[in-house]
């Protein structure tokens, strides 16, 4: 059984899920391995040798039914009261992206091109699930590194609501663009490269920055210099340009903070609500997540001890360092 619940006093809306994994039963091992390709469901698209048949190992991407929570593709969300609360089928998809047919992590960070080729098949799972009326919004987001499996995969989950923080931040660059005519988004990515103290990296399509008002320590935006408000209007170059900067700044990371666990989200424009085109993409990285988000449960705000400008001149140190120790 799985449904969506909306909390009456936050307006969040939650996915209640009751079963367990859909892996099939009796094997040990990674599901999302060359092999194994029969345990995860029919496949949903796949970059593979055009001589191997779906379903059979030859494939270099692979996006594939979570197994985990079960949502219908199609129908209607049959919302409806329950007592006092709010609840509506869970219309929509929840998939894997798995990004390599590789079992290492660190091998993915080193192979751009897989990662870019891994970055397109995300981007256009977004187009095809930004179509349908019924889908509001497709969040797009991994584990660095991977976690149940340890295998590099993406979760991508296209849902009939919109979730709050997400929003917040819709409404808030509308806010934005009515206030001072332009879009926030290239404002910060404009403003911050001027100033450069939070500046973190950058290449052609690309900034990596702290932003100013940081959650949490070390937090980094990456956002595309181009205004576009959907990752669905994103092109083959920004893609290639995405996986480097994102190697940059996973390199950086892991210098500074010592092997960080981060967790990474595309924010992306709500899909089939008007005003969105103020809206702008862009990755989002949390590294070590769990200890702020105890101090923020602690205080009821987040507190962040580290400044952004401290944490970007210490990631600017830490991937000049990277830069100069390549042979
Ligand atoms: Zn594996
Ligand atoms: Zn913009």
């Amino acid at each position: 059984m799985a449904e969506l619940r909306k909390n009456p006093l936050t307006r969040e809306w939650v996915i209640v899920t009751t079963e367990p994994p859909h892996f099939a039963e009796g094997q040990d091992g990674c599901p999302y391995c060359p092999g194994s390709e029969h345990r995860c469901g029919p496949e949903l698209l796949a970059y593979r040798d055009p001589n191997t048949p779906p379903d059979t190992p030859g494939w270099w991407v692979r996006v594939v039914p979570s197994g985990v929570s079960q949502f219908d593709s199609e129908g209607d969300v049959q919302r409806h009261d329950e007592g006092i609360y709010d609840t509506m089928r869970t219309v929509g998809a929840d998939e894997i992206v798995i990004e390599t047919p590789t079992h290492d992590e660190a091998a993915l960070v080193a192979d751009a091109q897989q990662s870019e080729d891994a970055l397109w098949a995300c981007r256009e799972r977004y187009a095809r699930w930004c179509a349908p009326d019924l889908v509001k919004s497709v969040v797009i987001s991994r584990l660095y590194p991977a976690h149940d499996p340890e295998h590099p995969h993406w979760r991508l989950l296209a849902l009939p609501v919109v979730p709050q923080r997400l929003w917040e931040l819709a409404k808030g660059l509308e806010q934005y663009y009515d206030y001072r005519g332009r879009c926030g988004l290239c404002h910060i990515a404009e403003a911050d490269r001027e100033d450069g103290q939070r500046m973190v990296v950058e290449n052609r399509h690309f900034v990596a920055l702290a932003p100013y008002a940081s959650m949490y320590p070390y937090e980094l935006w990456i956002i595309p210099r181009r205004h576009q408000a959907s990752l669905a209007c994103a092109q083959r170059q920004e893609m290639h340009s995405l996986a480097r900067i994102l190697a940059d700044a996973m390199r950086a990371l892991k210098g500074a903070l010592h092997n960080p666990h981060c967790v990474l989200t595309f924010m992306c424009a709500p899909c089939n609500i008007e005003g969105m085109e103020h809206f702008h993409w862009f990755l989002r990285v949390l590294p070590n997540v769990t200890a702020p988000t105890r101090a923020a449960l602690k205080y009821g705000i987040c507190v962040n001890p580290v400044a952004p400008e401290t944490a970007a001149h210490h990631l600017r140190r830490s991937a000049v360092a990277l830069l100069a120790s390549r042979p």
